[in-house]
């Protein structure tokens, strides 16, 4: 038994964030109840009849739970959709949108600088359906117009892109995409709404992957989708409910807790972000920088126009070196002589995460792609995390300084 909802209705990002959706058994308790069950018991069997029947109230976890409800919630109030559907992982909530809004014979226009399992996912597996799909440049109108067909249904984009964080403008292909009856999607897993709310800017469907900044501590795996409660209706709850790929509640539970932090951790990481980018533009072992809230960004404007001046936590920058196996042995070195920076793939987390792309999360592409979509070796992302800025600089300095030594 739970009582009403004790949210007030408010329109403050961190009051939302921690007190949107909290649901209190009758015991009373101040932090969100964590329900972990898988079935929920009637009091007869004409009880449960009505409740498979009408699918109003909690019957078995895969079709709902009030934890993951209560996630689900929040997560909608900050993104300013009208609902949301949580599910086990970032790409079990791509999964859900392609098999809950496309058939064989439709056609996805993908932006090519997104998640190397979401390119997979969209442009191999969806294919042996009769899902067809094409990837443009992210910052190209005219590529995402001129890809545009009669039987297209989705515009799938990421922004700010991984690792070299372009920015694509989420208002201009909005309208495009509404121009020819399709729906925008943006995953926002490298900002969170802390930092970007694409519902603002005409998106239609807002994805995650709450394993990043919604968590941000690098704990549990979870997803979600944004957007209208008539596409969760109609389109999404179906494929969750006989697919299975629910979240748990723990996990839900988890991510629940960690979004009451989501503002002061996105807007402290972003300002150690820029502080570790600044420094690293002026150092004479770094050829070039990525970071949207640079001045020197070329979508600068952009970014913080999207961003709610904020230029989130991730920074690639290209360590020097003659050739290209030089720069490899350079980055790796950096990577190599860290001490606090965990070496990983992962980002949004509270702990800094260097990454190696040309060899890791994008190892896959050939060398000739690589060189053309700037993947090049001396290339290494940075998602900046909590620990003291000072420590953080330092960490990658201890490796940009062997480098003359080296040559
Ligand atoms: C990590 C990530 C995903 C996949 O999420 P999982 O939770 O790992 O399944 C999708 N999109 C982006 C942008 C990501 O960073």
């Amino acid at each position: 038994m739970t009582t009403a909802t004790q949210t007030k209705q408010t329109k403050q990002f961190a009051t939302q964030a921690v007190r949107t959706a909290v649901e209190r058994s009758q015991y009373g308790e101040n932090s969100e109840a964590l329900y972990l069950t898988s079935g929920f018991v009637s009091s007869n069997a004409q009880t449960l009849a009505r409740r498979f029947a009408e699918q109003e109230e909690y019957t078995y976890a895969r079709y709902e739970n009030p934890t993951v409800k209560s996630f689900e919630k929040r997560l909608a109030a900050l993104e300013g959709t009208e609902g949301a559907i949580a599910c086990s992982s970032g790409m079990a909530a791509i999964l859900m949108l392609c098999f809950g809004l496309l058939k064989a014979g439709d056609h996805i226009v993908c932006s090519r600088s997104i998640f190397g399992s979401s390119i997979k996912l969209i442009g191999t597996d969806f294919a042996k359906f009769g899902v067809s799909s094409t990837f443009v440049s992210l910052t190209s109108l005219d590529e995402w117009k001129n890809a545009i067909q009669p039987n297209t249904k989705l515009l799938f984009v990421e922004t700010p892109s991984n690792p070299l964080t372009e920015i694509g403008d989420i208002s201009a292909l909005a309208e495009l995409a509404h121009k020819h009856q399709a729906l925008l999607v943006v995953d926002n897993s490298f900002c969170s709404p802390a930092i970007q709310r694409p519902a603002e800017f005409g998106a239609d469907i807002i994805l995650h992957s709450g394993t990043k900044f919604l968590d941000g501590q690098g704990r549990v795996l979870a997803g979600a989708l944004c957007c209208s409660q008539e596409l969760i209706q109609k389109n999404f709850e179906p494929v969750l409910r006989s697919g299975g790929m629910c979240l748990s509640a723990f996990d839900a539970w988890v991510v629940l807790k960690g979004i009451e932090t989501l503002k002061i951790r996105a807007q402290a990481q972003s300002e150690q972000a820029l502080i570790v980018a600044q420094w690293l533009e002026k150092h004479p072992h770094v050829e070039k920088v990525y970071y949207p809230g640079l001045k020197s960004h070329p979508q600068h404007e952009l970014a913080m126009k999207q961003q709610n001046s904020i230029g989130g936590n991730v920074v690639s920058f290209v360590v020097k070196g003659e050739s290209a196996e030089q720069a490899r042995a350079n980055a790796w070195a950096v990577v190599d002589n860290t001490q606090i920076c965990s070496i990983a793939s992962n980002l949004g987390d509270t702990k800094t995460i260097i990454t190696h792309p040309a060899t890791t999360s994008h190892g896959r592409l050939s060398d000739e792609l690589k060189q053309k979509t700037g993947i090049v070796q001396g290339l290494l992302r940075l998602s900046v995390g909590l620990e003291d800025v000072e420590d953080i600089i330092a960490d990658i300095e201890r490796g940009l300084a062997l480098i003359n030594k080296a040559a």
